[in-house]
């Protein structure tokens, strides 16, 4: 999955990714790419489930997830099938919402510090900061002189929290604007999923372009070391969680997490 790393300091321009690339999983006349993608997926929910109660057990280390996308762009999915067989108890979702007037008395980074994870825990961010150089830059709620300075705000908070044991993980969910279109088709003439349209939505959509060159920013400017970003191919909803999945059980093994002994000493202990 290294291809869809970001380096650190490169120019990403995002029409060079493909958002239907399925990697090494491809679809012909002899191979279902998705059918093995998702037996693949389904070994590596195993293996997330064993790493993540191993994280919980060891109490070291901090796991955050950031995850971005346009609308329609899968974050509520991706949590869904990534986090399928993960135990709640140590794993929890933030979900970042315009913010309310005391969020908006503080640095944008207050609300954000709050959610981040603690020893043994996995944080999902659904949206983040992000939004503050996303968003906000976008339908120009601050001055770009406010605005420009937060990638490197950003960065330092990042670096911080790394420092402080966390190991963050930050997902770019790339799909195209045909893409886009059909699944809010199908928001608005699916009584199910109806609730999750938003007139607005369409707004947003009008200012596609300027997304992008927000998010390339973004992405340009803030993955880091300590801190990279991935875009991830995801028109296709079943590569988008394989690539997801890989790279996090990737990151999570290279932890070296252990077991922790009992604090007790359990020689020779005899249940009646
Ligand atoms: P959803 O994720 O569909 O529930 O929508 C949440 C909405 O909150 C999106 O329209 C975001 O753009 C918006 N939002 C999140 N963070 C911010 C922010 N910092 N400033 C303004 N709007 C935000
Ligand atoms: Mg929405």
């Amino acid at each position: 999955m290294k291809q869809y790393l970001v380096k650190p300091e490169t120019k990403v321009k995002l029409s060079k990714f493909d958002p239907n690339d399925t990697g090494d999983f491809k679809t012909g006349d002899f191979k279902d790419g998705k059918e093995e993608g998702l037996i693949q997926l389904d070994k590596l929910n195993g293996k997330l489930e064993e790493l993540q109660e191993l994280l919980f057990a060891e109490h070291k280390h901090k796991v955050l997830i950031v995850l971005q996308a346009m609308d329609a762009g899968g974050k509520d999915g991706t949590i869904r099938r990534v986090f399928d067989s993960v135990n709640p108890a140590g794993v929890r979702v933030a979900s970042f919402k315009a913010p309310t007037a005391e969020e908006l008395d503080h640095d944008y980074l207050w609300r954000i510090h709050k959610q981040a994870p603690g020893k043994g825990e996995m944080v999902i961010f659904n949206r983040s900061h992000y939004e503050d150089v996303l968003v906000v830059r976008v339908h120009n709620y601050v001055q770009p002189e406010v605005w420009k300075k937060r990638f490197d705000q950003i960065n330092e908070f990042e670096r911080m929290l790394a420092e402080s044991g966390t190991t963050i993980l930050k997902f770019y969910l790339h799909i195209d604007m045909d893409e886009q279109k059909e699944r809010l088709q199908a928001r608005l003439d699916d009584p199910t999923k109806r609730w999750k349209f938003r007139l607005g939505d369409l707004e947003e959509r009008k200012l596609w372009s300027n997304y992008m060159e927000a998010f390339e920013d973004v992405l340009s400017k803030t993955s880091t070391d300590h801190a990279p970003w991935y875009v991830i191919p995801a028109n296709r909803k079943w590569f988008r969680d394989l690539a997801i999945s890989t790279v996090l059980v990737d990151t999570l093994e290279g932890l070296k997490m252990k077991y922790p002994e009992s604090e007790e000493n359990l020689d020779g202990v005899v249940i009646e």
